[in-house]
């Protein structure tokens, strides 16, 4: 067992008890420990405000995709500062690095047309937007009925109460009253730890789709209005689909009338090797939601895609239903429009997919070399995104004492030897910036196992 001082792997830093009620922390981390302060970065790397370096193996958290020193996403922001720092876009007012951007996306998503993109501030706004814009489009429709939705377990949608809702994470719920009711989740795709024995993945993803099937017959399909999910589960401990999956569940979607909304805000823009997951697993989405790397996490930006079917409901239907309501001071702010416009360019400029391609097969094949350590149960992943999980007797069904910790005390080796990596109970998860070199590769996988040693 660990002891809770053990988390603060690095030496004084003199922030202990400090005064911001932090995201995602525990209210005894806030008091008892040093926060690690990030104060630069350079490249693929940050550094503390002590100067001690750290590979920045989740680029942030899942967003810096193009590293920490983009300067043409700096100069993007300051142009745009100079020339005009804000503007809104509500009322049929707006700026031109919103239109153009609006443009951009719809061009770059080719998985389904998109007609429409709604801008937010973050994935979560992105998809609160979507419960919105589904249940507009439904009264629309005269369908009052069909409003509920259904997401999956373990899926991370964000923490506003419609996203903490649609998420499938017990720790998003539990001490806030949540899920909101109109919310069901369906099955984890999570073959190694849900699978039955001698199932195969094709199997295992034909289950899945009939306990999706019996879910919705159960509830009335008449009451079910979309189904969202990530193409790969990100905070759920980067839970790649298994094999049909996407398919045999699509079919099942398309039979009651139910719309598909891609969860993109961690795949989407490279991170798995095609623009977009979607593309990759033949994902046929209605609307789509987007964030972090949009704008490499430079500026504060996510979106909603809109397809022809869902936006001609609302226009056609404007008359009788009026103003969409729904907005914020910031939707399509001008300079994260800027940064995020430029990011773009540098994606295509640099062919990032190309890169992604290059360097993700020695990023797998270098982390799964580590899968036969007693304490590993499994490792996996896609593109740039890995997941450990470390479990006993290589079985889902060991876990380790809850009280030892070992995730959180791999994480602060991780530290120790200067990476900063994801840790969320015993899952690791690592989304490096898709600008790593060879090198850095070779580097994050050596001081993953050297975390590994000490925790074993
Ligand atoms: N959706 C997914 C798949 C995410 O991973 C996240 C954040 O990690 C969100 C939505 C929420 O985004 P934000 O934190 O920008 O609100």
């Amino acid at each position: 067992p660990y002891l809770k001082n053990d988390l603060s792997a690095t030496d004084y830093r003199g922030y202990k008890g400090h005064d911001m009620l932090a995201p995602f922390t525990a209210g005894w981390h806030t008091t008892d420990l040093e926060p690690l302060v990030i104060q630069k970065s350079e490249g693929s790397y940050v550094y503390d405000i002590n100067g001690k370096k750290y590979l920045d193996a989740l680029a942030g958290l899942w967003c810096t995709s193009l590293g920490g020193n983009e300067l043409r996403l700096v100069a993007a922001a300051t142009k745009q500062l100079k020339e005009l720092p804000f503007y809104h876009s509500f009322w049929n007012r707006t700026t031109k690095p919103s239109l153009d951007l609006a443009k951009e996306l719809l061009d770059l998503f080719t998985a389904n047309k998109m007609a429409k993109a709604f801008f937010t501030n973050s994935g979560s706004e992105a998809n609160d937007t979507q419960v919105k814009l589904v249940w507009y489009y439904n009264n629309a429709l005269g369908r009052p009925d069909k409003k509920k939705f259904i997401a999956r377990t373990k899926s991370y949608h964000g923490s506003t109460l419609i996203s903490a809702s649609l998420s499938g994470l017990p720790a998003l719920h539990q001490k806030f009253d949540l899920p909101a009711p109109f919310v069901l989740h369906t099955d984890c795709p999570h073959y190694w730890r849900f699978h039955l024995p001698g199932e195969t993945e094709e199997e295992f993803s034909t289950r899945l789709a009939n306990n999706l099937e019996n879910l919705i017959l159960k509830e009335g399909p008449e009451t079910i209005a979309a189904f969202i999910a990530e193409p790969v589960m990100g905070a759920g401990g980067v839970i790649p689909p298994p094999a049909t999956y996407f398919d045999k569940i699509q079919a099942v979607l398309k039979k009651y009338n139910i719309l598909v909304i891609a969860d993109e805000v961690i795949c989407g823009f490279g991170r798995l090797g095609t623009m977009f997951g979607c593309e990759k697993y033949n994902i046929k989405p209605d609307l789509v939601s987007v964030a972090k790397a949009l704008s490499s996490g430079y500026m504060p930006i996510g979106a909603v895609l809109v397809s022809p079917e869902v936006n001609d409901v609302i226009y056609s239907q404007s008359n009788k239903l009026g103003t969409f309501s729904h907005g914020f001071t910031y939707s399509g702010h001008p300079v994260s429009c800027a940064v995020a416009l430029e990011t773009l360019k540098i994606y295509k400029e640099r062919n990032i997919i190309e890169q992604v391609n290059r360097i993700s097969p020695k990023f797998q094949e270098g982390l799964k070399a580590f899968s036969d350590s007693p304490i590993i149960g499994e490792i996996r992943g896609t593109g740039l995104l890995h997941g450990t999980e470390f479990t006993d007797n290589k079985s889902p069904n060991d876990p380790f004492p809850p009280e030892w910790g070992i995730g959180a005390y791999f994480g602060a080796q991780c530290e120790k030897h200067g990476m900063l990596v994801r840790v969320a109970g015993d899952n690791i998860m690592m989304s490096p910036p898709y600008i790593l070199s060879l090198e850095e590769i070779d580097e994050l996988i050596s001081k993953y196992g050297k975390a590994l040693k000490d925790t074993e």
